[in-house]
């Protein structure tokens, strides 16, 4: 991302082309995963820290 403001999960640009694009390496324990399955991404925590909110519906664009 060219700027440092937060995105609140919300795409700025880049768009995946293909399943392949969903999928990343885990810096603490090398394996693959799929970032769309909230699941696996949980696994790969590894005892971190997440912060989690309760909120209805997707978040609001900033303008
Ligand atoms: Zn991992």
């Amino acid at each position: 991302m060219s700027d440092d403001k937060p995105s609140d999960g919300i795409p700025t640009g880049w768009e995946p082309k293909a399943d392949i694009d969903h999928l990343t390496i885990c810096s603490t324990c090398g394996k693959g995963y799929d970032m769309r399955k909230l699941d696996e991404v949980l696994k790969h925590v590894h005892g971190g820290k997440i912060e989690m909110i309760e909120t209805f519906g997707p978040p609001t664009r900033r303008q």
